[in-house]
């Protein structure tokens, strides 16, 4: 087995993730005259360098197909195999330096070796000095024709003016759902692997938009679960625990005005050791999203969410404050956290604050509409919170998870990573450790299980809700901490196929 991202790098335009840039670069080298520098601009991961050694193959291919590569000649498998000298990539972050240009440019007036053009791809160039800058300009202002440049970078912001007009922008984006989903389809497709949907969508979540990042999640996926890969495998995996609080998550918690879920979701979330900067970036995305959409534009996703475009204002105002403080922050998730206490204090919302009790309030509603006197409701209740105590479902709980393995097998994963925390009347609350678990519990089909499990094994009509509590070694269940999952799956399986797990293991993880 490879690394996924490494074995399935696009090799023609045609296999390039991104549409946009698809399309951009096929009209550009269709034609005779191709441009000869080149600026690829985009986030990390999101197919930079694999689109620049495409070109790098398109204007030396021998066969080419409207301007894609053939991918089998003698140059494009030169190429491909990173074996020519006539196809240059130089680090722009560790080549900063004027001399570094100066060599660079004795290089750009030899003939090429073998291929018909030289191709100079700098990457990170924004990282080179000033006077590096200048150099390159010199170059890039009349470049020898048997040379193409292809700069690229993931900060054009920092790239001087007079650089930037002299060269053919392309703009690599963060990577829409349905071009994410076709990358991983590619590898999935070609390993033969089953995937379940939510694990799909999860990884896609997870992604951030990179294509490199989506493909390594699922490289680690298999590693950990194997070629099919299911929700209840999955549920088993301490890799759900960084990150996995989503813009979406957030956003449902906040308009509940459910305070104690987002701090803490963020809680966990920083003592797992995510990149509380880089998830307050992606809510100002995600928010700055459904300002437009509240304002009426029209964007891929039209989901809105329950947030007035005043209270979407105030809160985005509020993000862009938290990124000021997280400089000066001791703990990385205190700016969001104060953030969202601010927001959630000025605001009345709905008298209810926790899903206990919304679900409550639904519940009670229910049994009004369906006739049942006063009476019989206080009956009932009476009876639910007179007789059960928390320590009885503890007591049983070992039998409500074998239970509820015959109605599904993820339930009851999902369940063996939970607690029972405490009885509020009639509803059981449960503590997990990971919002993926909190949702698929609390969907509502299986939710209906656990509480009919419950009635069979309690015999009482009990209800069931989550919190999500933090994760602690003492407290929890039994989890392992995300490196150690794996490695721990490596060890175990050291025979077949999974012999070179432990090298694959070691490339992700360093
Ligand atoms: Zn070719």
């Amino acid at each position: 087995m490879t690394v996924f991202h490494l074995k399935y790098r696009p090799q023609t335009i045609a296999q390039l993730d991104s549409e946009a840039v698809r399309k951009t670069l096929a009209k550009l080298l269709e034609n005779k005259d191709i441009p000869q520098v080149f600026l690829f601009a985009g986030p990390k991961g999101s197919g930079k360098t694999s689109a620049a050694r495409i070109v790098a193959k398109a204007v030396n291919c021998l066969k080419p197909k409207n301007g894609d590569p053939c991918g089998k000649c003698s140059a494009c498998l030169e190429i491909t195999a990173g074996a020519s000298v006539d196809v240059m990539e130089l680090d722009g972050a560790s080549n900063r330096g004027i001399d570094d240009i100066r060599l660079l440019k004795e290089k750009t007036f030899l003939l090429p070796a073998s291929l018909k053009r030289k191709v100079f791809i700098i990457d990170e160039v924004h990282m080179l000095t000033k006077e590096a800058f200048n150099a390159l300009l010199k170059i890039l202002e009349e470049p020898p024709v048997h040379t193409i440049f292809i700069l690229c970078t993931t900060d054009p912001e920092k790239i001087p003016e007079t650089v930037l007009s002299r060269l053919i922008r392309i703009d690599f984006k963060k990577g829409k759902t349905k071009e994410l989903r076709d990358s991983l389809q590619r590898v999935i497709a070609g390993e033969g692997i089953e995937v379940a949907e939510d694990v799909l969508k999860l990884v896609i979540d997870r992604s951030e938009g990179s294509f490199r990042n989506a493909q390594k999640l699922l490289t680690e996926l298999v590693l950990a679960c194997g070629k099919k890969i299911t929700d209840e495998k999955v549920a088993d995996l301490a890799w759900l625990a960084d990150g996995n609080y989503s813009p979406e998550l957030l956003a449902g918690d906040l308009v509940e005005g459910d305070e104690k879920a987002i701090l803490q979701a963020l809680e966990v979330m920083a003592s797992a050791g995510s990149d509380m900067a880089e998830f307050r970036t992606r809510l100002v995305y995600f928010f700055q999203n459904k300002l437009l959409i509240s304002c009426g534009i029209e964007l891929e996703d039209q989901k809105k969410i329950g947030l007035s475009t005043e209270a979407l204002m105030e809160w985005l105002q509020l993000l862009i404050a938290a990124g000021r403080q997280e400089r000066d922050s001791v703990l990385s998730q205190l700016p969001l956290q104060l953030a969202v206490v601010e927001f959630l204090k000025g605001r009345k919302l709905t008298p209810v604050s926790t899903g206990v009790k919304n679900r409550k309030v639904e519940e009670e509603e229910k049994e009004k509409k369906e006739n049942l006197s006063a009476s019989e409701i206080s009956h009932k209740k009476a009876i639910g919170s007179a007789l059960v105590e928390v320590e009885a479902v503890e007591k049983v709980w070992g039998q409500i998870l074998l239970a509820v393995k015959p109605y599904n097998h993820s339930i009851e994963a999902f369940l063996r990573a939970a607690r029972p925390l405490r009885v509020e009347g009639e509803t059981v609350v449960l503590e997990v450790f990971y919002p993926f678990h909190k949702d698929k519990l609390e969907e509502d089909k299986n939710r209906k299980i656990v509480e009919k499990v419950l009635k069979e094994v309690m015999g009482v009509e009990l209800l069931m809700a989550c919190v999500l509590g933090k994760l602690q070694r003492s407290t929890g269940p039994v989890i392992v901490p995300t490196e150690n999952a794996v490695l721990n799956v490596v060890d175990k399986s050291k025979d077949g196929e999974n012999g070179d797990m432990y090298q694959v293991a070691k490339e992700i993880f360093g």
